[in-house]
């Protein structure tokens, strides 16, 4: 097993087993969307407070597998107290990431998040989170699909 694979498991291991920013709608929430991944069942909202552009809290509820609940878990953890622009940035890193396309910037821990890529049926598990992210950013009322 390779280091990246290791951390990636142990990642998903952690964030699924205490998923951070869970089940819970942070006050004076502004910014929320819906997102369903029919392949595997998963469904997230994601709730956002903005505050002068700056991300000042997040919160996501929902069911989903280990995957993707981890990577809401990972995702809510970066992007707290990111302004917009730079969680859009993370958004198009990670996009191209797990795509293979593109720029992928700094990412950080969420490097590990490539490890996916092993799992090409999983991968919509885990960029589900991100295209939720987008849409509550943009906070468009229709729900994201990742099909
Ligand atoms: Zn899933």
């Amino acid at each position: 097993m390779s280091d990246l694979r290791a951390l990636y498991e142990q990642m998903i291991l952690d964030h699924n087993r205490k998923p951070r920013n869970f089940q819970r709608k942070p006050e004076g929430a502004n910014r929320h969307a819906y997102g369903y991944n029919p392949l595997c069942g998963d469904e997230f909202t994601v709730n956002l407070t903005v505050e002068d552009g700056v991300i000042k809290d997040v919160g996501f509820e929902g069911a989903g597998c280990a995957i993707s609940t981890a990577s809401c878990s990972l995702m809510t953890e970066s992007i707290k107290g990111k302004t917009l622009k730079e969680a859009e940035a993370l958004f198009r890193g990670v996009h191209n990431l797990l795509t293979q396309e593109g720029e992928v910037g700094e990412l950080g821990k969420l490097k590990v998040l490539s490890g996916v890529r092993d799992y090409p049926s999983r991968v919509k598990c885990a960029t589900l989170a991100w295209h939720t992210l987008q849409a509550a950013l943009e906070n468009k009322q229709e729900t994201v699909c990742t099909e």
